[in-house]
């Protein structure tokens, strides 16, 4: 079995160890016997036809602002893949940016590619820290957020989770990140997926069953490593 994997952006939009999330899909693949393929996608490039997983990270407003064009121009391409359940995991500045707009506190609009049903507004002071959240189907997990940026769930938009420490979405409402289909997005860096090995097994159990068609298992791994670092990051709530 051989996984594509799609990271977007890599240069404008990587903070924070975004792309630690890279290495654990491609570590907890190759631990299980499945290999995979990284293409990286740059603006002007073509999109592959045979993505198994969407990965993007987070980025500076200017970066934000160098992708515009092109991420309006692949998102008709994109929607379609994760409405066919193509997995995906959209970090901060393009989770703001698979959402309908995100507005700069300077004013800017930066159109997204409304995939989820959020829209963001840039504030007057930049969320900064650990975070601690609380998901439906993945438990407690945990990252860092830095963002100036304010997130609005749409009335049939569903979060990723609920703040337990730290800001979130928008750091009134509770709400952290927001998921449609197979599709996740969150404020949290870390990078997130070394430290909730769950949410990455996720991202790949759903990308083999999307390949075969047919609901599949994965070995189960030793986390005992991962755990720890889950453990010793909650424990530093801001
Ligand atoms: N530029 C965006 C903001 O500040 C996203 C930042 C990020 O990706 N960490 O809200």
């Amino acid at each position: 079995m051989n996984l594509n994997i799609l990271h977007l952006y890599p240069k404008e939009m990587n903070l924070y160890g975004d792309h630690g999330n890279i290495l654990t899909l491609r570590k907890r693949c190759e631990w299980r016997g499945i290999k995979t393929r990284v293409i990286a996608h740059e603006p002007g490039q073509p999109l592959p036809n045979d993505i198994d997983i969407i990965f993007g990270g987070g980025g500076q407003d200017s970066g934000q602002s160098k992708i515009e064009k092109d991420l309006v121009r692949i998102a008709p391409e994109l929607k379609e893949m994760i409405n066919n359940g193509t997995p995906a995991l959209v970090i901060c500045g393009l989770y703001q940016l698979f959402g309908e707009y995100f507005e700069t506190s300077e004013g800017q609009k930066i159109q997204g590619a409304n995939i989820l049903g959020v829209t963001t507004k840039g504030g007057p002071t930049r969320l900064i820290g650990n975070i601690t959240i609380n998901t439906p189907e993945f438990g407690e997990i945990v990252g860092y957020e830095n963002h100036s940026g304010l997130t609005e769930l749409k009335d049939d938009t569903l979060a990723f989770g609920t703040v337990v420490s730290g800001s979130g979405n928008n750091g009134e409402d509770m709400t952290e990140g927001a998921k449609y289909k197979n599709c996740i997005g969150t404020y949290l860096h870390g990078p997130i997926l070394p430290k909730n090995p769950r949410v990455a097994d996720f991202l790949i159990l759903k990308a083999l069953e999307n390949k075969t068609g047919k609901s599949q298992k994965l070995t189960v791994l030793n986390d005992r490593i991962e755990q720890r670092a889950h453990k010793v990051a909650v424990s530093r709530p801001r």
